[in-house]
């Protein structure tokens, strides 16, 4: 299995030398500026005690405040999480708002939990954290198998040991608890935004375009909803158990109804009320992988893109929506196919820039509406885009490539400044 960590550390390390980053600076990067490792035992529903190990991995904060979600999932480990933390530095210096990157998780499967446990477990990490959290040093949001309600016990515990109302200790909260409206949507729609634009700098015309999305949690399925909407055909989604496949075209929004209904997406390619969708077939989730599609949509976890799927990829554009889905020799296979891949860095920027809304109408005291944070979120995206775009046609390097020189030599700029 590809470790995400070395594989971040080497793609540091070459892009690094492509532009001659200060020496010290790569040091400062090659490993993060804080781990903090906790033990949480708690008391089960049924009275017996279990201890979950947990993490939070501050990267860094030349650009500002360690800024990351915080992950709920049986596999989470020290490596996945560093990982994570690293490319948050990275993605906010690409998406240019004014934070680092850290990243937290805790290695539980949270369906296994009630929902009494589920607050215990939220409220002991956020006690163990308190000493390394704050508005102004780090501000976790929700990722993988965590959500608002999650980050709402995280700050109703924050602020109760604080002894005073922190909303900016984290985003991604309920709205009537000082979340941003535009949120929970934000990581979908900004890759929406990512992918559209693409396409217009490419000269494609996206209506029609066929696309496959893996993953039909928060980020999958507002992908799949934006995409369908500005004309896309959605013809596959998967989940952690199984996908559909639907050749006219699925609806994402009857598909979330369905998935509710039924618990799982099984079985949802026949269920007769569901029209749209009777016509599929039920997929497993390598398959979607290699489905013939104008674009795939990783949106689930990392290492799914590797070097015994990559040729058999037939999307000619790679929108990574989750966090570090290819490995690096699957890059290189894509590369030589001419794949065009919208690395994870830019692609999912959307969640920490909306993020980044939240935290300043909370430091401001002020409530956007919708409408703004997603003018705003479009801007940022677009400009984010463009940005990468010019560093690849000035290198010669591909987008992803292009996306860690324009971090990179924006850390390194404020990095300098904090040298003097
Ligand atoms: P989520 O928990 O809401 O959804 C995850 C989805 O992935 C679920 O539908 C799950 O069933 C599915 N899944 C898990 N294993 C799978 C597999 N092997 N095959 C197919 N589907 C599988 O999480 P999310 O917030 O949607 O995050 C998804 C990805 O997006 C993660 O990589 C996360 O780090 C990244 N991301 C999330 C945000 C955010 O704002 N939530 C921001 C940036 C990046």
């Amino acid at each position: 299995m590809d470790n995400p960590w070395k594989r971040a550390q080497q793609k540091l390390h070459s892009v690094a030398s492509q532009i001659n980053l200060d020496p010290l600076l790569l040091a400062s990067l090659i490993e993060p500026e804080r781990i903090v490792t906790v033990s949480l035992p708690i008391r089960r529903d049924d009275g017996t005690i279990t201890t979950f190990p947990a993490y939070r991995v501050q990267h860094n904060n030349a650009l500002g405040p360690y800024k990351g979600g915080i992950r709920y999932h049986p596999h989470v480990s020290m490596d996945e999480v560093k990982a994570l933390a690293f490319w948050m530095t990275i993605k906010c210096a690409v998406i240019n708002v004014p934070f680092g990157g850290g990243k937290g998780g805790i290695t539980v499967d949270p369906k296994i939990l009630s929902e009494r446990e589920l607050e215990t477990l939220t409220r002991a990490f956020t006690q163990k954290l308190f000493p390394i959290l704050g508005p102004t040093t780090d501000v976790p949001a929700p990722d993988v198998n965590t959500n608002a309600k999650i980050m709402g016990w995280l700050v109703d515990e924050y602020s109760k040991i604080a002894g005073k109302n922190s909303p900016a200790v984290v985003t991604g909260k309920p709205v009537d608890e000082g979340g941003s409206l535009g949120r929970n949507e934000a990581t979908g729609r900004g890759g929406c935004y990512a992918l559209l634009h693409t396409l217009q700098k490419l000269g494609l015309n996206p209506k029609g375009m066929t696309v496959a999305v893996q993953g039909f949690g928060n980020v999958g399925y507002h992908t799949a909803l934006f995409l369908a909407e500005a004309g896309m055909k959605v013809v596959a989604v998967s989940d952690s158990k199984e996908g559909i496949y639907v050749e006219k075209g699925l609806s994402p929004e009857k598909t979330l109804e369905c998935k509710k209904e039924k618990g799982m997406l099984a079985g949802c390619y026949c269920v007769g009320s569901v029209c749209d969708i009777k016509n599929g077939k039920w997929i497993q989730n390598q398959e979607l992988l290699t489905l013939p599609v104008d674009i795939l949509v990783p949106a689930a976890l990392e290492n799914v893109i590797t070097a015994s799927n990559a040729a058999k990829t037939s999307a000619k554009i790679i929108l990574e929506l989750a966090n570090g889905p290819t490995t690096n020799e699957a890059d290189v296979i894509l590369k030589k196919n001419n794949v065009i891949v919208i690395p994870d860095i830019l692609a999912n920027a959307g969640g920490v820039c909306v993020s980044y809304f939240e935290w300043y109408q909370n430091m401001h005291n002020q409530d956007w509406t919708e409408d703004k944070v997603n003018k705003k979120l479009k801007t940022y995206m677009k400009k984010a885009v463009d940005d990468v775009f010019m560093a690849k046609s000035k290198r010669q390097v591909s987008l992803r490539d292009a996306a860690y020189i324009v971090a990179l030599e924006r850390i390194q700029k404020a990095w300098k400044k904090q040298q003097k």
